[in-house]
């Protein structure tokens, strides 16, 4: 349902030689060929100062042409921050503060810095320099470009723009920007100064408004070993892992991702059925508790269903590419529900971020050209019909992407990317998850970071009738209320208790997760048997068929 991406502007990589990534063997280089160059300044007195001015020489006296301020009432409107999506930091010759920023800006991490000017009607076309000043938080550095000015400055084309690439390793809290526009060959001497200087901020240097929070995701991808019918394939991780490590990179706010390849893990019921991806999604939840994987670590299972179609079922129609196991909640116990599935083919890294954004809790965003609708949408979402309503900037591969050709990653629409309300709205949830840390490499397997409670039984119910039950470590998720209709009864050979459980329903295909708390003294007891009850009646869940996960000794217990 995703047509491949249309690329609107791609950057070369010798335009932007300040970024340290992607760049191949060319990284390191300052090309100052296409007239951006960095100068590192001294530590002391005014950066500008000691900056080595681009020279130029004037051609009928034999002079040095000395760089002299801007003339001719060119002015700097806009200055944007760009780590994925554009969030101005200067309007007008004024610093923006915070409230009225429509994005955060995550610390240590590439981002694209932009600063449009306006000319009046008589400009006389010819080349100006810029020079980005960064200072503040112990970054001192001057970066300056010169190009052509013949006109206003537009979005669309970044060669009317001035741009840097500003490393991660500046991007840091307390950072500021001053940017100065100087004439660079002789030509313009006898034009009058401008009312207010060619300068953003003119008020003097203004923070750029750098987060100070670590941000990190932590990814587990499990490639499938899938053997079922006449399909044959073994996801090669290791091959993927750049292309699916890059997209969920660019699209979300972190600093850092510990991007794992797992060994693969082997699948042999049919995956271009419905059950198939369900039950995939089931035994990923249970792989995550299983490794001992920490409360924030997100796994995903990636398989190769040699093109196959997973279609209509369940009420859906098209081809379903992925599926996540729930909209996931914010704590650590809800850890059993960061596990999703997708294909790998038909747009398998735009799958992965949107399935694992469902497990950042995300859902739906609505839009009108996706063919089908997405069940669950967002009604909080600002932008009209899904579109990411800003400029889109890709700090791994270069690429513009402009407001409203694309949409929001969580919408079914065309070409996505993550919009800033988006960004926003998983840079909360990568902070908490962040938060967390990550346990003692000697920590026990199968910890799951030591989850609070006794236990709970989960359940995946599909529409189909498919059922598959465990049980994992941890408590009730906090922010759910309890089910009105659904309740779990354990048969005790010493009597029944009846619990009250949480229901939620998986987007993409209706599977209904039950959880219920264990009962006290749940592995001292002789459990005969389970049953479910929903509003048609009560339905039994034979003992050995649930897995048994939420205990240190499940180990040993039988699979
Ligand atoms: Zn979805």
């Amino acid at each position: 349902m995703r047509t491949s991406r249309s690329t609107l502007q791609v950057l070369s990589c010798s335009l932007l030689t300040a970024l340290s990534v992607g760049c191949g063997d060319d990284k390191a280089g300052v090309d100052t060929s296409e007239g951006e160059t960095e100068t590192e300044t001294g530590t002391t007195g005014d950066a500008l100062t000691t900056t080595t001015p681009t020279t130029g020489e004037d051609s009928s006296t034999g002079e040095p042409f000395v760089p002299f301020p801007a003339r001719g009432d060119v002015k700097i409107v806009r200055v944007e921050a760009n780590p994925s999506v554009a969030i101005p930091i200067g309007l007008d010759g004024a610093a923006v503060g915070g409230p009225g920023r429509n994005a955060f800006i995550p610390k240590g991490r590439d981002m694209l810095v932009r600063a449009f000017v306006d000319v009046p009607d008589d400009w006389i076309e010819r080349s100006l320099e810029a020079r980005l000043v960064l200072s503040g938080g112990g970054v001192d550095k001057v970066l300056t470009q010169t190009i052509t000015i013949s006109q206003d400055s537009y979005d669309n084309d970044l060669s009317t723009t001035f741009y840097w690439g500003v490393k991660a390793v500046d991007v840091v809290p307390n950072l500021k920007y001053q940017i100065e526009l100087w004439e660079v060959a002789p030509g313009a001497e006898m034009l009058p100064e401008p009312a207010d200087p060619a300068i953003a901020v003119l008020a003097g240097p203004a923070f750029v408004g750098v987060e100070s929070s670590q941000a990190e995701m932590r990814v587990v991808l499990v490639p499938i070993d899938y053997k079922f019918g006449t399909c044959a394939a073994v996801v090669d991780g290791e091959a993927q892992r750049k292309a699916f490590e890059d997209a969920l990179y660019q699209q979300n706010a972190v600093e850092t991702i510990e991007f794992t390849v797992r060994a693969p893990y082997p699948v042999t019921y049919s995956m271009t059925a419905f059950s198939g991806l369900s039950k995939l999604v089931s035994e990923m939840s249970q792989l995550r508790t299983d490794d001992g994987a920490d409360p924030n670590v997100y796994y995903y299972g990636l398989f190769d269903n040699c093109g196959g179609c997973i279609g209509s079922g369940g009420g859906q129609s098209g081809c379903t590419v992925g599926l996540a196991a729930d909209i996931t909640g914010p704590d650590k116990t809800d850890a059993r529900y960061r596990a999703s599935v997708g294909q790998l083919n038909n747009g398998g890294v735009d799958t992965f971020v949107h399935e694992v954004g469902h497990t950042q809790g995300r859902r739906h965003i609505e839009c009108s050209g996706a063919g089908v609708d997405a069940a669950g949408t967002d009604p909080s979402y600002p932008h009209a019909d899904g579109r990411i309503g800003i400029w889109g900037f890709g700090i791994r591969d270069f690429k513009l992407r402009h407001p409203t050709a694309y949409s929001d990653y969580m919408s079914y629409c065309g070409s996505t990317w993550v919009s800033d309300w988006q960004w926003n709205a998983t840079y909360s949830r990568i902070k908490t998850l962040t938060g967390w840390g990550k346990s003692d490499a000697g920590a026990p397997a199968g910890s799951d970071g030591a989850l609070a409670g006794d236990g709970v039984l989960i359940g995946a119910v599909d529409p189909d009738g498919q059922q598959i039950w465990w049980t994992g470590p941890g408590d009730l998720s906090s922010g759910r209320e309890p089910s009105a209709t659904h309740r779990v009864i354990f048969e005790f050979a010493d009597g029944e208790v009846e619990t009250t459980t949480q229901v939620s329903v998986r987007a993409h295909y209706p599977t209904r997760n039950i959880v219920a708390r264990l009962p006290p003294g749940f592995d001292a007891r002789e459990l005969l048997g389970v049953r479910w009850v929903d509003e048609s009646g009560e339905h039994p869940v034979a003992p050995s068929t649930i897995r048994r996960l939420h205990g240190p000794n499940r180990l040993q217990a039988a699979h």
